[in-house]
């Protein structure tokens, strides 16, 4: 379940909507000063922040100017005026969304549930894998070179998932089988070997050099940075 971070300093606030999330699911840790929520967004990297504009100690828009810089982190800007709203919304903060004080606690859940799942939605939507001419759709499992579709099995499929994830990385057979199978057995490693040999028939231009995946003798496979 997702982690809420609330930085607020009216402890009944805090009170109130920490038990609203608490029972709709959510783990929520709290701050009342924004130079503390600052620190521990950065320890804890919540899936989303409540963030209070009037904080002692650091001002909640130089709070939300900070985390941008580092993250994508969601942030919902509450705010007791409703004239701020509107230059909230204005300023290239990032603020996914804003609250005006007063507000139903319930309205404060719903807007988490709907930033979370934009949020989410959005991730999804980039789950797409672009590696010098090759294009691997994580969603779709649909892979392209230079525009044109490449057919995979699907354990083809996630062994070149799993390595273009992390290009550079270097994987032992072991570790790959366990990529595409969800368990690996010792003693099994060596049938990487003819999945890595049947996927570069299919993706490289030259199977004989290879391209996309190395072989790193004595260990295993990566896939290329570039
Ligand atoms: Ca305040």
């Amino acid at each position: 379940m997702a982690t809420i971070l609330i930085v607020e300093d009216e402890p009944e606030l805090v009170k109130i909507l920490r038990s609203y999330l608490e029972a709709a699911g959510y783990t929520v840790v709290t701050a009342s000063r924004g130079d503390q929520g600052l620190s521990l967004w950065e320890r804890q990297r919540p899936d989303l922040v409540l963030l209070d504009l009037n904080l002692p100690g650091m001002d909640g828009l130089d709070v939300a100017r900070a985390i941008r810089r580092k993250d994508e982190t969601p942030i919902i800007m509450v705010t007791a005026r409703v004239e701020e709203a509107d230059r909230l919304i204005g300023l290239e903060l990032g603020a996914d969304d804003y609250l005006t004080k007063p507000y139903s606690p319930r309205e404060v859940v719903a807007r988490v549930r709907a930033v979370l799942r934009r949020a989410g939605a959005t991730r999804a939507a980039t789950a797409v894998l672009r590696l010098a001419d090759l294009t691997i759709d994580l969603d779709a499992h649909l892979v392209e070179r230079d525009g044109t579709r490449i057919e995979l099995t699907p354990t083809e499929f996630n062994l070149l998932a799993a390595m273009a994830d992390q290009p550079g990385r270097v994987f032992n057979r072991l570790q790959l089988l366990e990529a595409v199978q969800g368990t690996a057995y010792e003693g099994y490693e060596r049938t990487i070997d003819a999945h890595i040999k049947n996927l570069r028939a299919k993706l490289e231009v030259d199977p004989k050099e290879p391209r996309y995946i190395e072989t790193v003798f004595g260990v295993g496979y990566r896939m290329r940075k570039d």
